[in-house]
């Protein structure tokens, strides 16, 4: 069946229809929004309803050419996307507002994930009161960026032990050396906050590192099969000179960062259902357009068995997130229930992936009809705030009490 040419305009048709004509139009099988507070729930509809009116239909294209839409960025913040962390939302709502991100695009979910999680929250959380008034202001607009700069050409997975970037005091001075890769929105953030190991005593500390710093450069990495609209970079730093008063006081040693991380583990737990949602929404469009052997697809016992898969992975990832934002809610929020989760919903994005790829035949091969798109960006939630390995290790040491992440042999 020739589908039109024109895929950003199917794409907005096929989301009216599919919230309003198509049977269970939220696709909220569990009623997980129902247990916002009214005023949240309103809130959400209207964010959904940008993200899927403008966001999603705008991202292809830009994920296609490996571009960030910065028109966005002020309609993103007029939505309230840049502060949800410093309004007073609950951790249910944030949660559904990662969701709905990510339903609409992974790479944009990801830049409003890492900006709330990584970047204000850690300035909240461990900046100076000085920082803080600098910079939560503009953050809260979009009319600043951060990125957040951990993991190192040759440190990843062994990052905690292995961080090799130096930061060496000078007088009033820190100078730093050393790489970092893969940092999101680098190549046009205002700044990094840059994890550097002190010559002295050895510790983990954190800097404010402004990108117009001497020494400091930021390279595009490019040609990647996911979060294509994300601007990951490498970063340089060549003796970079920074103020005492941009270390981030907070940022005592690495523990400082596991705090962060057990948050945005959980956050990426948020990405994966929401994707998933996005892949029901596309799957199910389809197979309800698609017509074979004379009939639509979606009438055929072999099609209706992936949906209701994906839609099986979808709610078993929500359910299990609204759990985690019960247990942050009082605070209780441990690593290995963060790790538990994002493995776990990063596993059933992965297979709900491959089933709607699989589903759309050979136009799901092309990111034309979107699909491609959520499969390809479903691999970067499986990777990165630690990879699907990592995270099971940090479950199994927690239930066994033994550290099986050096081999014994
Ligand atoms: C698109 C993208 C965006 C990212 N954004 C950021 C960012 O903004 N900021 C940032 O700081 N980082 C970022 N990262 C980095 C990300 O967190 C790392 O890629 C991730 O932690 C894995 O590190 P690595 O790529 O070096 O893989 P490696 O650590 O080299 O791992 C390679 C393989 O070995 C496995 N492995 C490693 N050690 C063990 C072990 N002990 N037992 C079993 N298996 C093991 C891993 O699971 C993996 O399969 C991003 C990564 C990507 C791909």
């Amino acid at each position: 069946m020739p589908l039109s040419e024109n895929q950003a305009t199917i794409a907005v048709a096929d989301t009216e229809r599919s919230f309003t004509s198509l049977p269970f139009p939220d696709v909220d099988l569990m009623h997980i929004w129902q247990l916002l507070e009214p005023s949240e729930r309103r809130r959400l509809r209207d964010i959904r309803t940008f993200l899927q009116d403008r966001v999603r239909p705008e991202s292809l294209e830009y994920w296609n050419r490996e571009e960030f839409p910065h028109h966005l960025l002020p309609e993103m913040a007029a939505h309230g996307l840049g502060g949800i962390q410093l309004d007073g939302s609950s951790e249910l709502f944030k949660g559904l507002v990662y969701v709905e991100a990510a339903r609409a695009d992974v790479s944009l979910s990801a830049l409003v994930g890492i900006h709330n999680e990584l970047i204000v929250g850690m300035i909240r959380e461990l900046g100076s009161a000085e920082q803080q008034k600098k910079w939560l202001p503009g953050l809260s607009q979009f009319t600043a960026l951060g990125a957040f700069a951990l993991t190192e050409p040759e440190h990843g997975s062994d990052i905690a032990g292995g961080l090799a970037t130096t930061a060496t005091r000078d007088g009033n001075e820190w100078v730093i050396n050393g790489a970092k890769r893969w940092i999101g929105a680098a190549t046009m953030a205002d700044f990094s906050l840059v994890w550097a190991r002190d010559t002295e005593d050895n510790t983990v500390k954190a800097f404010i590192v402004e990108s117009d710093c001497p020494g400091f450069s930021a390279t595009k990495i490019s040609n990647k099969v996911g979060l294509r609209i994300m601007q990951n970079a490498d970063i340089r730093l060549d003796a970079v000179r920074v103020p005492e008063t941009n270390r981030l006081p907070g940022a005592k040693n690495f523990a400082a960062a596991n705090e962060l991380l057990k948050h945005s583990r959980a956050w990426v737990g948020w990405q994966a259902a929401g994707v998933q949602l996005g892949i029901f929404d596309i799957a199910r469009d389809y197979a309800l357009a698609r017509t074979q052997f004379g009939a639509p697809i979606a009438g055929f016992q072999l099609v209706q068995l992936p949906l209701a898969e994906i839609l099986g992975n979808a709610m078993a990832s929500l359910s299990l997130m609204s759990d985690v934002a019960r247990i942050q809610g009082t605070g209780d929020l441990e690593m290995v229930q963060a790790a538990m989760a994002k493995a776990t919903t990063t596993r059933l994005a992965r297979e709900s992936a491959a089933k709607g790829r699989a589903l759309l035949g050979g136009n799901g091969v092309t990111s034309d009809y979107e699909m491609a798109k959520l499969f390809g960006d479903v691999e970067i939630l499986y990777t990165y705030e630690g990879t699907y390995e990592i995270n099971s290790l940090i479950v199994g040491r927690a239930v066994t009490g033994v550290s099986a992440f050096v081999s014994r042999h």
